[in-house]
C-alpha cells in the first residue's frame, strides 16, 4: 500500500528524504535564501529550535512539541528551520550542543512516530533501515546502532546471536527506532559549511553558545567537591600529595575545574603543590584553558580520559556516564555524598560567586577538548547506512 506523505510528516520527521526535496524545491542557494522573509522566519525558527534543545522554555519541557503550523509559509519555516539548525550547529562545531539537538530533535520525531498510524511508521521505520516487526537485527547494523546506548542490555555479551542475526525482544525495536532517529540527524554534523555562511550566522551562534554557558553553570551550580568523579579525585589527590602529574591529567584537571565554574586563580592555587610548579607558566596555561585565547576548552569525555589512562577508580555511577562533567551534575543532582573528597585544604578560595564572576567575564565563544576539537558527551558518530 502506498504512503501518502502529507505536510505534518514533512515537519514531525524533516530528517526524511521526502523533507529534504521539499526543502529543496523552493530554497535555492543558503546565502540566498538567509535574506528572503521566509529564509529569515526560518532562521528565527532554527535558533529557537536549538535553544529549545538546549533548555526548555519557561520550564516546558525540551521536546514540548509546539502546535503544528498548517499554512504553507508555516510548513515551509518550520521543515527548512531544521535544515538552517543542522547549519547553525555545524558553524558552532560544539558536540554538546549538536547531541542536545539530535536527542531532542529525536525524541519529539518518535513521540509523533509512536502515535501513527501502522503503514505510515512502517514507511518512516523501513526509510532508516529498520524493520520494526523483526525478531532480529543482522549483527553490524545492530553494533554500529547500539554504539550509543549506555544500557548493559545492550551489549554483545548480553545478547542471543544466532547466525550472525541478534534477537531484540519487541519492544526493545521501538527503542532502536528511536536511536536510529538520533543516529540519523545526527549524521554528518558538522556539516562543510563554507566561511561566508558562517560569518553571517556568527551573531546567532555566539548567541547560543552564550545561553548554552549560562545552562551549564545554572545546572553546575557551587562547586561541590565531594561530588567530584573519581578521575579528578584521583588527580587531585595526587598533586596533594606533590606528585607530578600528566600533561593530559592536568589538562582534564584544570578543564573540568573551569567548567564547572572555579576561578583561574583558584585554579592555579591548586597546582601549586605540583613538584614541577612554576606560577607564571601554571598561570598561562590555567587562563589558556580558561578560554583567554579565545577559545574555551571542555574538559575530555570518559572515552578520551580512558585513552590517557585518566580514568581511574571507576565507580557505579561511572557506569551511567560518559563524562566526567555528567558524572558531577548527576551526583549533585542526587545529593549523593558516598565518595569521599578530596582533601579542602587543595581546593583554595572556592565559592562560587568569585567563580561564577570569573566565567562571566570569560570568552565562551568556542569549547574545545585537548587536541583542539569539539567534544561532547556522546561523540559517537556510527550507522553510516541510511543517508538523512
Ligand atoms: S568513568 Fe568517567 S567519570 Fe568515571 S572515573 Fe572514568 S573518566 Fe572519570
Amino acid at each position: 500500500m502506498r504512503v501518502r506523505i502529507d505536510e505534518k510528516d514533512l515537519i514531525n520527521y524533516p530528517f526524511l528524504k521526502e523533507s529534504q526535496n521539499f526543502v529543496s524545491s523552493y530554497s535555492g542557494s543558503p546565502e540566498q535564501f538567509l535574506t528572503t522573509p521566509l529564509g529569515k522566519a526560518a532562521l528565527a525558527q532554527a535558533k529557537e529550535r536549538i535553544l529549545s534543545s538546549i533548555v526548555g522554555k519557561s520550564g516546558q519541557k525540551s521536546t514540548a512539541r509546539p502546535a503544528t503550523p498548517t499554512d504553507s509559509m508555516g510548513v515551509k519555516v518550520n521543515v527548512s528551520g531544521y535544515a538552517i539548525a543542522r547549519v547553525i550547529l555545524s558553524c558552532m562545531k560544539d558536540r554538546l550542543v549538536i547531541d542536545r539537538f539530535t536527542r531532542n530533535e529525536a525524541q519529539k520525531a518518535y513521540e509523533c512516530l509512536i502515535d501513527e498510524e501502522r503503514e505510515k511508521k512502517i514507511f518512516v521505520a523501513t526509510s532508516l533501515g529498520i524493520d520494526i516487526d523483526a525478531a532480529t537485527v543482522p549483527l553490524v547494523p545492530y553494533v554500529e546502532l547500539t554504539a550509543g546506548m549506555r544500557e548493559e542490555r545492550w551489549r554483545l555479551v548480553n545478547r542471543d546471536i544466532e547466525h550472525g542475526m541478534v534477537k531484540v525482544k519487541k519492544n526493545e525495536t521501538d527503542e532502536l527506532l528511536r536511536e536510529c532517529i538520533r543516529v540519523t540527524i545526527s549524521r554528518n554534523l558538522p556539516l562543510p559549511v563554507a566561511g561566508e555562511i558562517c560569518e553571517v550566522l556568527g551573531p546567532i551562534v555566539k548567541e547560543i553558545s552564550m545561553a548554552e554557558q549560562q545552562h551549564l553553570l545554572e545546572q553546575f551550580g557551587s562547586v561541590e567537591e565531594t561530588c567530584f568523579p573519581p578521575c579528578i579525585q584521583a588527580l587531585i589527590t595526587a598533586l596533594s600529595a606533590g606528585t607530578n602529574i600528566s600533561h593530559p591529567g592536568r589538562f582534564a584537571l584544570t578543564a573540568f575545574l573551569h567548567n564547572i565554574g572555579m576561578s583561574p586563580t583558584d585554579i592555579t592555587g591548586l597546582f601549586c603543590r605540583a613538584p614541577d610548579f612554576d606560577i607564571s607558566r601554571t598561570i598561562y596555561q590555567v587562563q589558556h584553558i580558561s578560554g583567554r585565547g579565545g577559545t574555551e576548552y571542555r574538559a575530555p569525555s570518559c572515552a578520551a580520559m580512558r585513552t590517557t589512562a585518566i580514568c581511574v577508580k571507576k565507580d557505579l555511577l561511572c557506569e551511567r556516564v560518559t563524562h566526567p562533567l555528567t558524572y558531577y551534575k548527576r551526583k549533585k543532582r542526587e545529593g549523593a555524598r558516598t565518595s569521599p573528597g578530596p582533601s579542602g585544604d587543595m581546593l583554595v578560595n572556592r565559592n562560587a560567586g568569585s567563580a561564577h564572576r570569573e566565567k562571566e567575564t570569560g570568552n565562551s565563544e568556542n569549547v574545545r577538548d585537548s587536541r583542539g576539537q569539539q567534544q561532547g558527551e556522546h561523540d559517537q558518530e556510527h550507522n553510516k547506512k541510511n543517508q538523512a
